[in-house]
């Protein structure tokens, strides 16, 4: 029934490392867990591996560790000259390469200033900041006092910034002056003061100069003069000299992030910090099996999950050397990241569907331009990638020669859950398929009743607590449990739609509150998007259900063409055709609209709520995740346009 799931492209091997990994993860989760553990350094090591009061898990307890001095202070002797961090501005001529050594100088520089500002432990810092080498640097600063980090994505606006802000009580505020998005100067200061009017828990801002709109001191000549903040140089050039770090308790929270708010109000998930760092640093390790000679792409940034576990603390627990890009990929041309992978032979690349489906747009075959000899294996992450998507991406970045791991995870769970652990060894690829459960992670497809099925469409649940999954929800303990722990008993509850295939391979279908349901059966939107992408005129495709008073729901798609495809209805002939032949005619789509644009997050995710609510004459509701107001407002247009065509016919 799925797209591309008969498709199995050969591994290197038989499983047999990964399955007594498993094994021995099961016999003994805590053991298993413990010994992760012991990975990291610790000041004392703890007394309880998991204290577990459903739905509340606690690692590690009395365990007590910093998330900095395991970034950094333990690299020195031997990596202290490796480079952590070589960075890229979307100005070509803007580069820094950053040791770890300098790494550790600045974190700590920031750590002693913050502690001058009276910042304590527990305190929450908001940070607003582009995709610049003092992100990492304020975050680890924050950790080695214990103070607790809310990164902010710096495309939000500013009344998202105040709400986050504002939900969990910050008291300083860490941003940048602005920075450079496809040519243009975004004024970041501009939208912190604006928050500001609206937050009363904000004693300091801490602003980088980094483009000199307001001077070079940062001072002079600025409309927000008023406001009272500091400039990070003036500041933290005062400083110089160690910082202690703190020791702080395996399960005081790390950091709390927003979820990117693809259904609805963005939850403040908190992080605890010894079983946070245990599970990032283990799933880094079996996915990307990382080596000391690795540069390691992962173009997430750094405002969403993958950024905090995958480009900043499991790779500066490895002391990896990372690469780090201000700009957009598309800017000034689509060829942008695959200059940084030949100018800093990365050999690792990591990054989404939504940007890959983008890049295939082109018709490019992008090895073939540039030289990607570097690079040894490829990773998705954000959304279920397309069967079609994961072929192309595989044939025309990876030559056929690179591996791809497919890893499914959320903000909840702090890291990857189910992934090809091309670390451990390289199990047979299913294009479309994120794979099986990593070691430790205990998932299953349920019915809805509860009961385990294989071979059938169900919900993910995951049936023992791991050591990155989150806290709590912050400040709403009783709204955690209601979201993750209600739905089915003792289980933790993504809410994905996924199945299990015969080999124990999982397939994400989307999810599972945007599950089709059509004449008494069910479809993901994954599958049914899928079989549109497979066709050769489309870039990419959403489908929602629409009330139907006699199937329940019919299907409707809204698809964004490939370049120069315009003859609309003929191609929505061949669109459903197809679709009819690959899932058979209970998937048709009843209404193709065509698009130029889907409305998505700003990290990068298709809102089919918001297009559900359009077909359904229903409220739109929250929008400030929203990329581009313009998607919501075209689709709005081209939906009304067809329906006035179609009553008047
Ligand atoms: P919100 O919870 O506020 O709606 P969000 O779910 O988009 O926001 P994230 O935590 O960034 O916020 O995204 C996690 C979700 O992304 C998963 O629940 C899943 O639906 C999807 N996802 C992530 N990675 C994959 C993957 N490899 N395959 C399939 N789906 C994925
Ligand atoms: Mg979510």
């Amino acid at each position: 029934m799925l797209a591309g799931s008969s498709k199995i492209t050969k591994g290197t091997s038989d499983g047999r490392l990964l399955m007594q990994l498993r094994d021995r993860a099961a016999r003994d989760p805590e053991g298993f867990w413990a010994e992760q553990a012991t990975l990291l350094e610790w000041f004392k090591v703890w007394d309880t591996v998991l204290d577990w009061k459903p739905p509340f898990a606690r690692w590690f307890v009395n365990g007590l560790i910093n998330a900095s001095y395991n970034a950094l202070d333990r690299h020195l002797p031997s990596k202290g000259d490796k480079v952590a961090i070589h960075w890229q501005g979307e100005q070509d001529d803007e580069r820094r390469s950053i040791t770890y050594r300098e790494m550790h100088r600045e974190v700590n520089r920031v750590a002693n200033a913050l502690k001058d500002l009276g910042l304590k432990r527990g305190d929450r810092v908001a940070i607003y900041m582009p995709m610049v080498p003092e992100l990492p640097i304020a975050m680890l600063a924050c950790v080695r006092i214990g103070a607790i980090h809310s990164v902010v994505f710096s495309g939000f606006s500013a009344g998202a910034l105040a709400d986050r802000i504002n939900d969990s009580n910050a008291r300083l505020v860490i941003t940048a002056d602005g920075y450079h998005r496809r040519g243009k100067v975004i004024n970041l200061m501009e939208n912190v003061a604006s928050a500001l009017n609206a937050c009363k828990s904000v004693e300091h801002v801490i602003m980088l100069n980094r483009l000199g709109i307001y001077g070079n001191n940062g001072k002079s000549n600025s409309s927000i003069s008023d406001a009272s903040y500091i400039d990070w140089h003036d500041m933290v050039d005062r400083y110089d000299g160690y910082c202690e770090p703190e020791r702080v308790e395996s399960n005081e929270p790390l950091f709390i992030l927003y979820t990117s708010g693809t259904t609805g109000k963005p939850k403040g998930i908190v992080h605890s910090t010894g079983g946070y760092l245990t599970y990032a640093n283990a799933t880094f390790r079996w996915i990307f099996g990382i080596r000391d000679e690795d540069v390691y792409f992962c173009t997430a940034d750094i405002g969403w999950v993958t950024g905090h576990s995958y480009v900043v603390y499991a790779p500066m627990m490895n002391a990896t050397t990372i690469i780090m890009y201000e700009g957009t990929p598309d800017y000034p041309t689509v060829h942008r990241w695959f200059e940084l992978i030949e100018r800093f032979r990365a050999t690792i690349f990591y990054t989404t569907p939504t940007a890959l489906r983008m890049l295939m747009r082109y018709n490019i075959e992008y090895a073939k331009v540039h030289d990607l000899s570097s690079l040894r294996l490829l990773g998705t992450v954000g959304e279920p990638i397309n069967p079609e998507v994961w072929l192309w991406y595989y044939r025309a970045i990876g030559e056929e020669r690179l591996p791809i791991v497919d890893t499914w995870w959320q903000t909840e769970t702090g890291a990857a859950l189910i992934a090809n652990a091309a670390g451990i060894e390289v199990l047979p690829m299913k294009p479309g398929s994120a794979s099986l459960p990593l070691p430790g992670i205990d998932a299953a497809v349920v019915d809805d009743d509860g009961n385990e099925v294989r071979g059938k469409k169900g919900y993910l649940i995951v049936k023992r607590p791991w050591p990155g999954l989150m806290l709590t929800i912050w400040g709403d303990d009783e709204r955690y449990k209601q979201t993750y722990w209600s739905r089915f008993r003792n289980a933790y509850y993504p809410a994905d739609y996924a199945m299990v295939d015969d080999d124990g391979y999982f397939w994400l279908l989307g999810r599972a509150d945007e599950v089709l349901k059509v004449a008494g059966h069910r479809l993901g939107t994954m599958e049914v998007e899928s079989a549109i992408v497979a066709h050769p005129a489309v870039a990419e495709a959403a489908v929602v259900g629409k009330v139907d008073q006699i199937k329940g729901e019919s299907i409707v798609a809204f698809v964004v063409p490939k370049q120069g495809y315009a003859e609309y209805s003929e191609l929505r002939h061949s669109i459903i055709k197809q679709v009819e032949s690959s899932l058979g005619a209970i998937a048709r789509p009843e209404q193709i609209y065509f698009v130029s644009k889907l409305p998505k997050t700003r990290s990068g995710k298709i809102m089919r709520r918001l297009l559900k609510a359009i077909v359904n004459d229903a409220q739109i509701g929250d929008t400030t995740t929203l990329d581009d107001e313009a998607a919501i407002d075209e689709v709005k247009a081209v939906y009304e346009e067809l329906r006035k065509k179609i009553t008047s016919d």
